[in-house]
Order: structure tokens, then sequence, then C-alpha cells
């Protein structure tokens, strides 16, 4: 069974959501500015300051900086790395599956969204980066006023479990790992799970915002913990991707906040 985080959701006024769309948009361009340097040679440092850059140019604030004493702003993970990957010294090489998770905050409100990014031209990690990004996406269009938790969970597995059998390749989702409320904090509730039944867990209403971010390997989704206490790593070593995005829900669709254009799929004017 999925156990969601109890406890309130917080729900945005208009004004609200406007700042949440503000940090958005920082957190967009710094992972704009860091996926386009994503190249052989570069060091995860390099790509963290980029992001530093980026952020403080907006005057925004990062998220992850210091967050439970986390050293950077943001976090780099590297073919078996999966998540809250510490950017350093380490050199980006050919072949490298990169996903950076990039966490900002506008007037006190936070946004957060991963993508991953393919160094040359690996066919099956490119198909799994492809396919998480999908189920990234088919979570966000179950994003809707009067939907629930678990019809975002739902949709995010049966886009990963149709292409695992298409493809025929062992795409996993990782364990363990959710996306979750967000808002005047990081993580808040609920927990979004990347698997769940359609219909059940918390209500989506107007107002809410939530991080999505669906992590698949292509093979064992086993983890553990590096010994720098941050570093979240397949145990089998198979390669991860990571997409996330902050999503409101407003009365005409999901508000992709962390998306330069909104995401596309809303009906009319969310702040109307
Ligand atoms: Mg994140
Ligand atoms: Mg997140």
């Amino acid at each position: 069974m999925v156990g969601f985080r109890r406890g309130r959701i917080e729900v945005k006024s208009r004004d609200q959501l406007a700042a949440m769309r503000a940090a958005g948009l920082v957190v967009a361009r710094a992972l704009a500015v860091v996926a386009a340097a994503v190249s052989p040679g570069i060091t995860t440092a390099r790509l963290d300051a980029l992001a530093a850059d980026v952020i403080g140019d907006h005057g925004a604030l990062p998220s992850f900086l210091g967050y439970h004493g986390f050293p950077a702003t943001i976090c780099v993970s590297v073919n078996d790395e999966i998540v809250h990957g510490i950017p350093g010294p380490r050199v980006i090489r050919a072949g490298d599956l990169v996903s950076i998770d990039c966490g900002a905050i506008v007037d006190g409100w936070h946004g957060d969204a991963a993508v991953s990014v393919l160094v040359g031209a690996a066919p099956e990690l490119q198909l799994l980066s492809q396919v998480t990004e999908a189920s990234l996406w088919a979570g966000i269009r179950a994003a809707e006023a009067g939907s629930r938790i678990g019809d975002i969970g739902a949709a995010v597995e049966a886009t990963i479990v149709a292409a695992a059998a298409e493809h025929r390749q062992p795409f996993d989702i990782v364990d363990g790992y959710t996306g979750h409320g967000i808002g005047t904090a990081m993580h808040m509730a609920p927990d979004v799970p990347n698997f769940g039944e359609p219909g059940r867990g918390p209500k989506l209403a107007v107002g809410m915002a939530i991080a999505i971010e669906p992590m698949v390997t292509l093979g064992s989704a086993d983890t553990r913990v590096l010994a720098d206490d941050w570093t979240v790593v397949s145990t089998a070593g198979s390669p991860a991707a990571h997409w996330e995005h902050t999503v409101a829900v407003t009365s005409v669709g999901p508000w992709v906040l962390t998306a330069e254009d909104g995401g596309g799929l809303l009906r009319g004017d969310p702040l109307a």
C-alpha cells in the first residue's frame, strides 16, 4: 500500500500562485542553462556554479543549499546515481546520463524541477529518459481539480509499465522516493507517489501545488545511500533518469509552473 503524508494541504491564492510561477521560471531558466552546459569535460561543481549564478541574477534563493545541510545549489546525479548527488570535482564524460535537480525561492515561495540529459547517443539510455519524461507528463495531465493523488501515480505507473512492455526494456520505478506538495516549503503534504490506484488518496483542489517527479531505472530500482549521506544509487548499478515539474492545480487545468511555456495544458488564464 502507498502511504500518504498526512496533514493539511496548503491552498494558494492567485497572488501566491503568481509568486510560485516566478520561482518556477527561475528554476526553468537555471535548468536550461545547466542542461545546455552538460558536455564532456565539465565538472559537476561547474554546473552547480552556473545554476547559482542564474538564481542569484534573478534575486532568488536556492532551495537546496543548506536544506538539512545539503552543501550545493543543485543535485547532479550521474548514471547509477538516482537523486541527491552532490556537485564536486566529478568530470562528465561521453555516454553519461546526467540528472539535474534544482529548486529556487522567490518571496518565500518554492519551485522545484529536474531534467535528465544524455551526453552522447546511447539508444537505451535515450529511451529511459524519454519514457521517464513521458510518465511525468502523464502524471501532470492527471493533476486536475477533483482528481486524487492516486490518479497521478497511476498515470505515471501505467506509462512506465506500458513502455517496458512495448520496448521490452526493464524499466523500474524507484521505490521509497516520491513527489510532494510544495509552496511555502519545498517538501509539504501530500506525498505524490509514482505509482498508485485511481480514485485513491487526497483530493486535489484549485490552489494546490505539487511536485511530480518520476525516478526510473533501467534494471533494478533497489537503492542505497552512499557514505556522503545524500547520493541515492541503484544497488544493482542500473542507470537512472529523473524528471520533475512543479504543477499548480487551477480551474483551467494543470499549470506547469517550472515550464517556460507553462506546460501548454491550460484551457484559459489561471490567474483570471
Ligand atoms: Mg527536485
Ligand atoms: Mg522535488
